[in-house]
């Protein structure tokens, strides 16, 4: 099984993508996390990325393919992956669809998670006041949400128009989600 997660900042990604990988026993890409790991041992990739971060930009797309090409070679992918955060552009779209081409993986489903703007404010309020991250204070989430909107969800069509979108309402609790999008890819 190998799935996409897109989503605005703050929808709820990372949460439901642990509890989803649980489930098909595939492994959780996050390239934000991979990248936060990068920036905490100072590697080269860590440091040409901390910037883009901290300002809410996109890191370029160069890094994030290599980063995937990498990642999806190693043997613990091979049973299968979820990624969350990934892809971000177009271009990033299409360079993925090359590299699982020559890896001969298939993608089962996007699923795209949505809820209404208040409820999303609200819990990237929330999640600021614990995740220590320095790109939740609020200008930042704020540049977060334009990026996602510009950049990200040209992707929305992009994968509709290749019938592997799954939409999933974000609303609500934990557990309700996640049987949502388990019902979506049944
Ligand atoms: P996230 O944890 O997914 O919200 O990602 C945090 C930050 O990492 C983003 O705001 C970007 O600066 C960077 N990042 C993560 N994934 C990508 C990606 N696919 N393309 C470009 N930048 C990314």
């Amino acid at each position: 099984m190998r799935l996409i997660f897109l989503g605005p900042p703050g929808v709820g990604k990372g949460t439901q993508a642990k509890l989803v990988c649980d489930c098909f026993d595939i492994i959780h890409l996050s390239t934000g996390e991979i990248l936060r790991t990068e920036i905490a041992v100072q590697s080269n990739i860590g440091n040409k990325a901390k910037l883009f971060i901290d300002n809410g930009k996109l890191v370029p797309d160069n890094v994030l393919l290599d980063i995937i090409n990498n990642r999806l070679r190693n043997n613990d992918a091979q049973k299968g992956y979820l990624l969350d955060g990934f892809p971000r552009t177009i271009p990033q779209a299409e360079g993925l669809e090359k590299i699982m081409k020559n890896l001969s993986h298939s993608l089962k489903a996007i699923v795209s998670l949505s809820v209404d703007e208040d409820e999303l404010v609200q819990r990237l309020i929330n999640r600021s006041l614990e995740s220590g991250r320095s790109d939740d204070a609020p200008d930042i989430i704020r540049q977060r949400q334009k990026v996602y909107w510009k950049q990200t969800a040209p992707l929305l069509d992009f994968y509709r128009s290749k019938n592997l979108l799954k939409e999933v309402d974000g609303s609500g609790d934990i557990p309700e989600i996640t049987e949502r999008i388990l019902g979506v890819l049944k």
